[in-house]
């Protein structure tokens, strides 16, 4: 993977038509992927707090989701292709559930929210199953469940919608067990698309 490295971080320098291949082929050969879709929040994170920057060192794929990112990589001399919005990702990646018949599990958000989200995405994509949901307020005490639940659903796609601070490190220390082939932080967009 071509990435360049911003601020100690190492950002993949593929647009949007390879990162999707990408984690295509990762469905296909059921390789885990922690996605990021770094923006300007998680690199002053990295910046500030070592272990933020150390977990965020582990994930598989890094990619630019704004123009902030992508200045800062035009910047060092290093460019990268384009941005990656997450929330443009999160729609490709669902395009090609639809041709493939990938189950999806989503994580995140108020209990309403996530059930209108669950209900549109199975409209827009009915190629797709949804393999679950589940609201993202629930405390470490309810890590275990929420994984065992996962895990059952055995989704191709996790998309977790929490907070930055939260559903990163969340992914990156429970990934090895939930083990799902694209996993990926998406912050608000359960709210755009359930809106
Ligand atoms: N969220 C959640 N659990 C939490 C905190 C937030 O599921 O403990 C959800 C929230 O409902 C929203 C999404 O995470 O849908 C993004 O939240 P917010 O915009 O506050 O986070 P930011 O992206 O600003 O870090």
């Amino acid at each position: 993977i071509p990435t360049v490295s911003v601020f100690g971080v190492p950002v993949c320098k593929w647009g949007m038509k390879d990162t999707v291949a990408h984690l295509t082929n990762a469905v296909a050969d059921k390789a885990p992927h922690h996605v990021i879709t770094a923006n300007p929040i998680m690199m002053m994170a990295a910046i500030e707090n070592p272990e933020y920057k150390a977990m965020m060192q582990t994930a598989e794929l890094i990619v630019a989701d704004g123009t902030g990112l992508v200045w800062a990589a035009q910047k060092g001399g290093d460019p990268v292709a384009e941005r990656v919005p997450g929330y443009e990702l999160l729609h490709e990646l669902m395009k090609q559930g639809e041709r493939r018949g990938w189950k999806v599990y989503l994580l995140g958000s108020a209990p309403d929210v996530v059930k209108e989200t669950a209900r549109r995405l199975a409209l827009q994509y009915p190629g797709t199953t949804i393999a679950g949901y589940r609201d993202g307020y629930f405390g470490p005490d309810q890590d275990q469940e929420v994984i065992d639940e996962i895990v059952k659903a055995a989704p191709d796609l996790l998309f977790v919608a929490r907070g930055a601070d939260t559903q990163e490190p969340w992914i990156a220390k429970y990934k090895d067990v939930l083990r799902v082939p694209v996993m990926m932080g998406v912050g608000g967009s359960f709210d755009v698309i359930s809106g």
